[in-house]
């Protein structure tokens, strides 16, 4: 019992802090309304406010020192068609999962029906782009042409309506002809996640090429990288205090509270759902494309790991489990040893997924209208996001907030699903590491020609002679 508080003990801690902020929540509310005025709300979740203010301020380093040590570290010399299939898996899963989880969250449409805004202070600026205008800012923002400025803010093209434009004579018929507005380009205050992983990656080839030369600066990153996953691991143990703050200031202040907990509740089955379909229908079809064969006697070979995953909610934590349970299935050492550490630090597709189902749940709680060229944005940033995402716990909820800003959303709108963050987090993990698992029996299996190779020059090398 002990050494089960103990292995749980952060868990436990988030489900009290869910539980007593609830309760706390609920129990204020009764004192009347009226009594509780914005300021006031504002106070109650000021501890809470500190805690979010913590997780953004390690985006960047989180996300710059794993994206540079995981791409600087990879052995190409091992092979580059490895290399290849590895990626190719990688990208095709993720971007799978990320346009399943935005074809669900679209059509079950979970945050539909809530009250928007009614007041100010939370509404976003809304905007008026196009899709291509949208589309074309993406592509800008790969190529930031000032890092520093990428930290702080990207380009965001909004059409400037006409001086005798009303939106109340739009939404009664009259149409303005939109060609005619203005355009203008302008440096929005938010992160510019896409630069930043672009470069990131771009820097990790570019130090892996200088070979033994670049060994300091990746062995710079992967302490910097460690420490920042230590930090980050020290502000998630403050969570259960966060989140008491931050639900109880949210029951608080939601007026329709009961049908924002039915809401909360069927997004997180969209999340469920997606990664389940993720985890057994598209992976085992990617799988069969690439193996001719089905995925059902490696998955009951992963119990181990899944289980690891879904207790630690951590990849990096499971990766030990995971090399060892590969090694048993007889896949080859080396291409274990190359596929797994760098899945588990950039393939996060349940991450991934998540992230996109809950930008646009949140999105549709405030009445954002979600434009193709809006869905393509928040796919692409929600793919970003979970490349950029630790494989620690609830990394993701970082990450998260850069999604948000590509809907035109604060960060303090993550306390919409902070109450069950912690419980889905286990789930999309164990999506994620059982992603990895797949990619690395697939690779293995493909790479048979080249696992020969490696033998026969291995053999060489013993015995030159
Ligand atoms: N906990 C996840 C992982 O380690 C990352 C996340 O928060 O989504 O894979």
């Amino acid at each position: 019992m002990a050494g089960f508080v103990k292995r749980n003990l952060l868990t436990i801690l988030t489900v009290v802090g869910v539980v007593g902020g609830a309760a706390l929540g609920a129990l204020l509310r009764q004192t009347g309304p009226g009594q509780w005025d914005k300021r006031s709300v504002m106070y109650l979740a000021f501890p809470g406010e500190i805690f979010l203010r913590m997780l953004k301020c390690l985006i960047i380093p989180l996300l710059v020192t794993s994206v540079v040590t995981a791409i600087g570290s990879l052995d190409l010399s091992l092979s580059k068609k490895i290399a290849f299939r590895a990626i190719a898996y990688y990208s095709a899963t993720t971007i799978c999962a990320v346009i399943l989880g935005i074809i669900l969250v679209t059509t079950i449409r979970p945050g539909v029906g809530l009250r928007p805004y009614d007041d100010d202070s939370t509404e976003p600026k809304m905007r008026h782009v196009t899709t291509q205008d949208t589309l074309l800012d993406l592509v800008r923002n790969v190529f930031p042409p000032n890092l520093v400025a990428a930290c702080i803010s990207q380009t965001q093209t909004n059409l400037i309506p006409p001086a005798d434009y009303s939106k109340i004579s739009e939404d009664n018929g009259t149409k303005y002809d939109k060609s005619k507005w203005r355009f203008d380009q302008s440096e929005e205050n938010t992160t510019n996640v896409l630069g930043l992983v672009t470069f990131s990656i771009v820097l990790g080839i570019a130090i892996g090429k200088l070979g033994s030369k670049g060994k300091p600066l990746i062995d710079f990153f992967d302490v910097l990288s460690e420490a920042i996953m230590l930090i980050t691991s020290w502000v998630i143990w403050l969570s259960p205090l966060g989140v008491f703050f931050l639900v109880a200031a949210k029951i608080l202040e939601e007026k329709d509270f009961v049908d924002l907990i039915g809401r909360l509740g069927l997004y997180f089955a969209t999340v469920l759902l997606g990664l389940f379909i993720h985890g057994f229908g598209t992976l085992s079809v990617i799988y069969f494309i690439g193996t001719r064969t089905l995925p059902f006697k490696v998955i009951g070979q992963l119990s181990q790991v899944i289980a690891t995953a879904f207790g630690t909610a951590s990849s990096s934590a499971t990766m030990p489990i995971t090399i060892r349970t590969m090694d048993e299935m007889g896949l080859d050492p080396r291409i274990t040893r190359f596929v797994i550490p760098i899945g588990a630090t950039i393939n996060m597709d349940g991450t991934a997924l998540y992230e996109a189902v809950a930008a646009i749940f949140i999105a549709q709680i405030r009445g954002i209208e979600m434009s193709f060229g809006r869905l393509v944005a928040v796919s692409v940033t929600a793919t970003a996001a979970s490349v950029g995402a630790a494989g620690i716990p609830q990394a993701g909820l970082v990450t998260m907030v850069m999604v948000l800003d590509t809907v035109g959303l604060p960060s303090k709108e993550v306390i919409n699903i902070i109450a069950v963050d912690w419980l889905l987090d286990r789930f999309r993990t164990t999506i994620n590491v059982m992603c990895d698992c797949l990619g690395a029996r697939l690779v293995d299996l493909m790479s048979v020609d080249e696992v020969q190779r490696f033998n026969e020059q291995d053999k060489l090398n013993a015995d030159p002679h």
